[in-house]
């Protein structure tokens, strides 16, 4: 188990980078917020079988939260992130403070158009400009040949494809699946913010999406569904369901008909705490 070498600032990453291209390695890049866990790990061992190096990055992205959101609290534990890290083997934890990522006088926006209008892009105002723009930053600081996200935040990934692919940007983007906890909860960093009653009313998040995609695969009414999905969620103890939608897997488009490859997606609130799912609805 060896300790991943660490950058905090572009100088260190780069000179890391140039090392690596000099002796012909590949280079993968997992980018996330920290407060590391299971599912990030998965990322992190997916893209050691593409790649032969893997950079870790963890910055918690001050403009991909809303002012009322949870920046402040958001948790960093980085000598633990750092002992996942050594225990995955990944090579390098890019660490970035706010400063060096957005200096003062910083004034660009990347701002993918269209699927950043839907869903979470409609009660996170602005969250996926943030997300765009530091992704840009990232994959033009590391340079990779891959980049690896996890289908937890499904909207993220198809908005992360879309701008890559339009600003050419030549670093494969490879998704992967949500990895769960026992009782089918998705493992995510704000997991950790629920109570104790709330954790055990959060595994039916997974289970209303699989209860209502089981309707829909079986030619129920899809609205009909998604209306008794809803009501599910409420009953369990879900206090605000900002959203439960089946849309095109690709472009993100509500769908009345399942007749594509789709989505059934979530985001539902357990007290304060905002939980996002889906599941995939293949024909
Ligand atoms: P975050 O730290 O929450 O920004 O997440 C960093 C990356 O890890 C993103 O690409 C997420 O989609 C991915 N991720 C988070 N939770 C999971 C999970 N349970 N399974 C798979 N990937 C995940």
């Amino acid at each position: 188990m060896t300790a991943p070498a660490t950058a905090s600032n572009l100088l260190e990453l780069r000179q890391k980078i140039i090392a690596w291209r000099k002796a012909g390695d590949t280079i993968g890049l997992i980018p996330t917020m920290g407060a590391l866990h299971a599912g990030h790990l998965s990322l992190v061992r997916l893209a050691q079988q593409v790649v032969k190096r893997t950079i870790v990055s963890i910055f918690v992205n001050p403009r991909q939260f809303g002012p009322k959101e949870d920046f402040h609290r958001y948790p960093r534990p980085l000598e633990q992130d750092l002992q996942l890290l050594a225990q995955v083997g990944a090579d390098l934890a890019f660490t970035p403070s706010v400063e060096i990522m957005y200096p003062e006088g910083y004034s660009t926006t990347i701002s993918v158009g269209g699927l950043s209008a839907t869903l979470d892009g409609i009660n996170r105002p602005g969250h996926f400009d943030g997300v765009a723009t530091i992704v840009t930053k990232l994959l033009l600081q590391a340079f990779p040949d891959i980049a690896v996200f996890g289908e937890k935040d499904y909207q993220q990934l198809q908005i992360i494809r879309q701008l890559v692919n339009d600003l050419d940007i030549p670093t494969r983007i490879i998704g992967v699946p949500i990895m769960r906890e026992p009782d089918g909860l998705a493992m995510s960093s704000r997991n950790r913010y629920l109570s104790e009653e709330e954790r055990k009313i959060a595994a039916r998040l997974y289970a209303t999406l699989d209860e209502t995609a089981k309707k829909i695969r079986q030619g129920n009414d899809i609205k009909k569904a998604i209306k008794e999905g809803i009501a599910s969620l409420k009953q369990a103890g879900f206090n605000k369901i900002d959203y439960l939608e089946l849309v095109d897997a690709q472009n993100l488009k509500p769908l009345t008909q399942w007749d594509r490859p789709a989505r059934l997606l979530t985001a539902s609130y357990l007290g304060t705490t905002r939980l996002i799912d889906n599941i995939p609805l293949v024909p």
